[in-house]
């Protein structure tokens, strides 16, 4: 099957732009008349730090970043800030943690060997199909800071609102990064694992108010320490090169789509015609309460395994890629990142109204 007739709704790694990929392969072999590819050049060479330098400013202008905090390209993925965060920021104390899924869970386990943690909410009693309101959560006196993640990737369910805190803000934006426009100055720190809405696997962009830097446990590995990667422009070690390359391609996609407002429209009209159509559906289930429905991951069922494991092979043959929910949760998932065309969707959809026709 051809890339025309395959849409990915894979969670992560997932579908990119394909305008950044095109150039990847036209610039493979020879980047910028250099007669190497980028995988080649060493990461102190000129030519590398415009890649380097470039990536990081398209993405400070699109997410409109102020200039108190620094962007960090790093490497470990989402999960090893899971324990970067408590090791640079906890200093001993007790740090609020949101807990709205799998991830959220993971990072307050994690943050448990470096300092005392309180669970500021824990949805997990309704299967994590909700998002707490901001009366709900509680707060631990002289937190050092509050945690939690915007978009639930497993459970497809979304804050739709910035937690009011006085504690520095701290969020986990794996999923959700740049599909929206977001008030950075309102965050202590924002990090994010690459693969769903940015680049390949193997980057994490962590974006620190620089003022937090410098409060880090002393075992804290130097490769770990914001302070120290912020000294160092992240070019403490070798970067992920290629993974950061990607990543301005990508930046170039988003700007020439409009930037994070368009990207903003494009996910209510693919996730809405999918929910809509949940709404009516006599066969389909979808797993978020309404109000917490995220727009970049779909989650939804059949009334048995059977059925879902049927939707998903007949889905694969008609090119709609990766539908399966996540073994936690069982069920079905549509990933609708950034990089989806919103005729992906519509194609998902008329498959979905297909399917139900002729199973009720
Ligand atoms: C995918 C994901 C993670 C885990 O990312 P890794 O890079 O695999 O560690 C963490 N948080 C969220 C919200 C995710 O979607």
């Amino acid at each position: 099957m051809s890339r025309e007739q395959t849409y990915n709704f894979a969670p992560g790694p997932s579908t990119m732009p394909v305008s950044a990929l095109e150039t990847a392969a036209r610039e493979m072999l020879d980047f910028k008349g250099s007669g190497m590819s980028v995988m080649e050049i060493s990461h102190r060479s000129p030519l590398f730090q415009e890649v380097f330098d470039g990536a990081k400013d398209k993405l400070r202008r699109l997410l409109s970043v102020p200039d108190t905090h620094e962007i960090l390209l790093v490497q470990g993925g989402a999960t090893t800030q899971f324990a970067a965060i408590p090791m640079n920021l906890i200093e001993g104390g007790t740090a609020d943690y949101a807990v709205t899924g799998n991830f959220s869970g993971k990072a307050a386990e994690e943050a448990k060997k470096y300092g005392a943690v309180h669970i500021a909410a824990d949805t997990a009693d309704t299967g994590h199909d909700r998002i707490p309101t901001q009366a709900e959560l509680t707060f631990s006196p002289d937190a050092k800071y509050f945690y939690y993640c915007a978009n639930n990737t497993i459970f497809g369910t979304e804050w739709h609102y910035v937690p009011e805190t006085v504690a520095p803000l701290v969020c986990d934006m794996s999923s959700d990064i740049l599909s929206q426009p977001v008030d950075v100055s309102r965050y202590g720190l924002i990090y994010a694992g690459a693969q769903k809405n940015m680049a390949p696997a193997g980057l994490t962009v962590v974006i620190a108010d620089k003022r937090l830097a410098g409060r880090e446990l002393p075992i804290t590995p130097k490769i770990l320490s914001y302070k120290t990667m912020i000294a160092t422009d992240s070019l403490l070690n070798t970067p992920p090169c290629w993974c950061i390359y990607m990543l301005g391609l990508t930046m170039d996609w988003v700007l020439a789509q409009g930037g994070v407002e368009a990207m903003d429209a494009l996910k209510r009209e693919r996730a809405g015609m999918i929910y809509d159509f949940l709404d009516d559906s006599r066969l389909f289930l979808p797993h978020a309460r309404v109000d917490a429905r995220s727009y970049m991951n779909v989650t939804f069922r059949t009334p048995s395994a059977e059925l879902d494991a049927e939707f998903v092979r007949e889905a694969a043959s008609r090119g709609l890629k990766n539908l399966k929910g996540h073994k936690l949760t069982g069920g079905l998932r549509a990933s609708l990142y950034n990089a989806m065309p919103v005729e992906g969707a519509k194609a998902l959809l008329d498959f979905m109204k297909e399917f139900e026709h002729r199973h009720v």
